[in-house]
């Protein structure tokens, strides 16, 4: 696999350096020089296959010839332990439950096999994963690699600004895994971990690697659970398909539209965002013009430079698609709220990221559509804010009940990057 620099054309990487470097030269994001295709039989023939051995498939098409396919299937298989369906929630919407993996949300996907893929392909070198979480790439990224030999993993994360069950899932784990609140918001803990990227010498000294949304791994991954949602669909249903995603970074829109650009047949996507409404607002204007982050319901959705843009960019200009078809749609925390509420009158227990989804699909889903949201998080990782909104108490699944009364073993920083630095330099193994 061939990848250039979004930001340097002429820098080209392997699938294997770009999983390792995580970013290019100039913080640019990694793309792929090719977009592999699907015919309509090909896909037709896909879609009957098993979720793990359909999913290694499209990741090779991607990935070719540097892992051999049995290693794809072995891979892949570690990764994806558990299922992603589709749950029917009205007579035309139906969301694709992405919460059922270890840490409870969606990051799951992306983060394992991301841990896989590094694994493979670092073969014995130490590595050192640096990210910043805005709540659940976190847990996602230290259960992926816990005790995986030659690794480990520091995670950043603004203090206050996670709920305290997300921030006990990943700094309770210890060992290879060390947690750090900033006293600030998602977007600093972004700016220090491109801050240390672009630091050679500390880069060099600790082998850094970055496992967040903007790793290509991670994104490719993404993109199965599209085709594994399309497998269930009822003919009819997969017709006129419209995804609507919650959004934040935009990890998981990119890979909903490099599913597309394969040739799986949806009609459109949604891009479902809170108070943090850059895109829907440069979709509207035309005009790139980020507000200061602000905090809502749906922290993981607190982004207000999202990191994938760029990529979302170029696959429209690759493709020769119009921005403008994009659907889009902003959700205040009330609106959230409310719409948690009519999910549960309907009898589908929801949570604010996912219920924004649904709001704007809900507005804008047209007749003979079918819609899909995704379900980003289990309602009980938010267990808080969702019983506050219903009024009723919600159970904790077994993964956070163990956790819950564990000590949280975080270090607290400053928005201080020389004190990082620091801290990262003499990091024992
Ligand atoms: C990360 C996250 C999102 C946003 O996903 P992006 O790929 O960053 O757009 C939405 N919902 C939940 C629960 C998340 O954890």
């Amino acid at each position: 696999m061939k990848l250039y620099n979004l930001k340097d054309h002429s820098e080209q990487v392997s699938f294997a350096q770009a999983v390792q470097q995580g970013l290019g030269k100039g913080q640019g994001l990694f793309f792929p020089s090719e977009l592999p295709k699907f015919s309509a039989s090909e896909i037709g023939a896909l879609l009957k296959l098993d979720f793990v051995t359909r999913s290694a498939k499209i990741l090779s098409a991607f990935i070719g010839n540097e892992i051999s396919d049995d290693d794809m299937q072995r891979l892949v298989k570690n990764a994806f332990q558990f299922p992603a369906p589709v749950k029917s929630v009205e007579d035309d919407i139906g969301t694709l439950e992405l919460f059922h993996g270890p840490t409870l949300a969606f990051k799951d996907f992306g983060g394992r096999f991301m841990a896989q893929a590094l694994v493979q392909v670092a073969a014995d070198k130490k590595i050192t994963i640096l990210t910043a979480t805005s709540g659940d790439t976190g847990a996602a990224v230290a259960h992926a690699f816990y005790h995986l030999p030659n690794i480990r993993v520091v995670i950043l994360y603004p203090q206050g600004k996670i709920s305290p069950l997300q921030e006990k899932l990943f700094c309770t784990l210890g060992d290879n895994i060390h947690t750090i609140a900033i006293k600030s918001d998602f977007d600093t803990c972004q700016a220090l971990v491109k801050k240390s990227f672009d630091d050679s010498e500390l880069k060099a000294k600790i082998g850094l690697n970055s496992a967040n949304s903007i790793n290509i791994s991670r994104l490719l991954a993404q993109i199965c659970y599209y085709f594994e949602a399309f497998a269930q669909l009822a003919p009819k249903q997969r017709e006129q398909l419209v995804i609507s995603v919650p959004s934040g970074n935009f990890g998981d829109l990119t890979a909903g539209l490099l599913a597309k650009t394969m040739g799986l047949p949806i009609k459109r996507f949604i891009a479902a965002t809170n108070a943090n409404d850059t895109v829907p607002r440069y979709l509207e204007t035309g005009k790139w013009e980020p507000h200061q982050t602000v905090a809502t319901l749906s922290n993981a959705m607190d982004v207000s430079q999202p990191n994938n843009w760029p990529r979302i960019e170029e696959i429209y200009h690759r493709e020769a698609w119009t921005l403008k078809s994009l659907g889009r749609g902003t959700v205040t925390d009330e609106q959230s709220e409310a719409a948690v509420r009519e999910l549960d009158q309907k009898g589908y227990l929801s949570e604010p990221h996912g219920a924004i989804a649904y709001r704007v699909l809900r507005d804008q889903l047209q007749a003979d559509e079918y819609g899909l949201f995704l379900g980003t998080a289990h309602p009980a990782k938010f267990k808080e804010v969702v019983e506050n909104i219903l009024g009723k108490s919600i159970a904790l699944p077994a993964e956070l009940a163990e956790r819950a009364d564990m000590t949280l073993l975080s270090h607290v920083m400053d928005n201080d990057f020389a004190h990082l630095r620091d801290y990262l330099m003499n990091l024992e193994w």
